[in-house]
C-alpha cells in the first residue's frame, strides 16, 4: 500500500531543514519513498492513494522521550503538590492498588491520546510493580495501537523510610531478573516496540541495583532512562547519601553512557552538565511536569550550549494531565524567555528539533526516525491548518510551536501504517478505550480513597 500526501507545506527536519511549500511526499511500504511534486509522484506512484494536504502541515511524527501511561488514570489527583507528597500521598499509593485491567485500559488511553496529538514514538517508564505482568499489559497497548516505543522496566528498591509504599519496592535481584525476562521475551532491536531499563529515582535506588543495570544494559544494548536531578529534595538525599549530586554519583560508578536517557535535570550544576557531556548522556526536558510540580526550571540553555542532546517529553499525566507535545513545546520555549528575559533564548525551532529529530537522537532512532527523509521509516503526522487558531499561517514552525492546539492533527502514519485518517483512529475503537480508562480511573480513586476525588464529589470549589 502506498499514500501520496499532496501539495503541503513539508517540515523536513533534514540535516539543512528544509521547508517545502506545495510539497509531496510517497509512504509506500514502511519507508518514506519519495518527495517531491505531486505531478512527479502521481506518475512514479500511481496506485497509491492520495491524501490532500493543501490546507495542511506534513511534518515527522513527534517523539515523547518521558511519561508514565499507567498516570492517565490518575490526571487532575495531583494538583497543588510538591513532587514528594504528590509521590508518597497520590501516586504511590495508587500505583500500589493497580491492577493488569487498569493498566492495560491507562496504557491504551495513553497511547490513542498521543497518536491524536501527533506522537509516533513514545518512551514509557513503568516503574509501578505491585504484581507480575503489570509491563505485559503495556507492552501490549503498544502493540494494539500501533504506537511505536520503547516500554522501560522500572524499580525502586529502597525509599520506605522517605515514604515510598513497601508494596513497590523490590529487591534488586527481583527488579533484574524480572527485567531480563520481559526484554528476552519482548525486546527486539530493530522491532517497532522496544524494551528498556528504568531504575526510578536516585532516593529510591542503591548502588547494587544502578550497577546492575549497567551490566544488563552492556549485555542486552536496550536503553537505560532514570530521573535525575529532579528536586531540591533529591540533590539533598543524593548528597546526605553519597555526598555527592545523584549526577556525579552515577558518574562515579560508572553508570552513565550515551545510551542513558537521563530525565529532567532540573537541578544540574554546570559541573553535573560537563559530566554529561562527557559521558554524552541524552537528555529529557519536562517542561509542563518541571512547572506543575514547582519542581523548578531546567538549565536547558546551558545544556545545549555544552553540546548535549535535548528531547522533549510530556512526562505522566499525574504531573502534566495530558500527554501533549505541543503543550510541552509551547511551554518549554516559554518558561525559558520568561525565566532569562530573553525571547531569544528558545527559539520556535529548537523546540521543534527537541520534539522530532533531538528526541529521535535522544533515543538512539535518529536514523530511522525525527526526520523527513527517503528512507527513512514512514513516522509521519499531517496537521491541518483550516483551523482558526492556525490562520493566519506565515511561518509553519512557529504557527506548529506557538499556535497549534493538537487537534488539528488529522492522520498520523507509524512505520507506514495509517493508524489516525481524517480524525479517526483506525486500530482501537476509541469511544470504548476512553469509556474503560474512565471507568478504570474511577475505581481506582474510589478503591485508594483518595483524598481529592472525594473532595470534588462531595462539594463545590
Ligand atoms: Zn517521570
Amino acid at each position: 500500500m502506498a499514500y501520496l500526501l499532496a501539495d503541503g507545506w513539508v517540515i523536513t527536519m533534514n540535516a539543512r531543514r528544509e521547508i517545502l511549500e506545495q510539497a509531496s511526499l510517497i509512504i509506500a511500504g514502511n519507508k518514506i519513498a519519495a518527495i517531491g511534486t505531486r505531478q512527479t509522484l502521481m506518475a512514479a506512484y500511481p496506485e497509491a492513494e492520495m491524501i490532500d494536504c493543501r490546507e495542511a502541515i506534513i511534518m515527522p511524527g513527534m517523539v515523547n522521550t518521558h511519561t508514565h501511561l499507567f498516570q492517565t488514570l490518575l490526571k487532575g489527583l495531583g494538583d497543588d503538590m510538591v513532587l514528594k507528597k504528590w509521590f508518597t500521598c497520590m501516586t504511590g499509593p495508587s500505583a500500589v492498588a493497580l491492577t493488569e485491567e487498569d493498566v492495560f485500559a491507562a496504557a491504551l488511553h495513553g497511547c490513542v491520546e498521543s497518536i491524536r496529538s501527533g506522537v509516533t514514538s513514545l518512551v514509557d517508564f513503568m516503574y509501578a510493580h505491585p504484581r507480575p505482568g503489570l509491563t505485559a499489559k503495556v507492552i501490549e497497548a503498544f502493540q494494539i495501537s500501533g504506537l511505536r516505543g520503547h516500554v522501560c522496566r522500572g524499580f525502586l528498591t529502597t525509599g520506605r523510610e522517605q515514604g515510598i509504599p513497601a508494596a513497590l519496592i523490590e529487591s534488586a535481584e527481583t527488579a533484574l531478573a524480572d527485567a531480563r525476562k520481559v526484554i528476552e521475551r519482548y525486546h527486539h532491536p530493530e522491532g517497532r516496540v522496544k524494551v528498556g531499563l528504568a531504575p526510578s529515582m536516585i532516593w529510591a535506588l542503591d548502588e547494587k541495583v544502578l550497577r546492575g543495570t549497567r551490566q544488563l544494559a552492556d549485555e542486552t544494548g536496550v536503553l537505560i532512562t532514570t530521573h535525575v536531578a529532579e528536586t531540591d529534595f533529591e540533590i539533598q538525599q543524593a548528597q546526605q547519601r553519597f555526598q555527592s549530586s545523584d549526577t556525579e554519583f552515577l558518574s562515579n560508578i560508572g553508570f552513565l553512557g550515551p545510551d542513558v536517557l537521563a530525565v529532567h535535570c532540573v537541578q544540574c550544576s554546570t559541573r553535573d552538565i560537563r559530566a554529561l557531556k562527557h559521558h554524552d548522556v541524552r537528555i529529557s526536558h519536562n517542561p509542563c511536569s518541571n512547572l506543575y510540580l514547582a519542581s523548578g526550571i531546567p538549565p536547558i540553555p546551558a545544556m545545549l550550549a555544552a553540546g548535549l542532546t535535548v528531547g522533549l517529553g510530556s512526562d505522566g499525566p499525574a504531573s502534566s494531565n495530558n500527554h501533549s507535545l505541543f503543550q510541552a513545546m509551547k511551554t518549554a520555549a516559554l518558561m525559558q524567555k520568561g525565566v532569562h528575559r530573553d525571547p531569544t533564548i528558545m527559539t520556535a525551532e529548537k523546540v521543534l528539533e527537541m520534539a522530532t529529530i533531538d528526541g529521535a537522537r535522544a533515543i538512539g532512532l535518529d536514523h530511522q526516525v525525527g526526520s523527513l527523509e527517503i528512507g527513512k521509516c514512514a513516522d509521519v503526522v499531517v496537521v491541518g491548518t483550516d483551523h482558526p487558531a492556525m490562520t493566519p499561517i506565515h511561518h509553519p514552525v512557529s504557527s506548529l510551536v506557538y499556535s497549534a492546539l493538537g487537534h488539528e492533527v488529522t492522520d498520523v502514519f507509524i512505520d507506514g501504517q495509517p493508524v489516525m485518517r481524517n480524525g479517526e483512529i483506525t486500530t482501537v475503537n476509541q469511544r470504548e478505550v476512553l469509556a474503560r480508562s474512565q471507568r478504570a480511573a474511577q475505581s481506582l480513586a474510589v478503591r485508594t480513597g483518595n483524598d481529592r476525588y472525594r473532595a470534588w464529589r462531595s462539594s463545590a470549589f
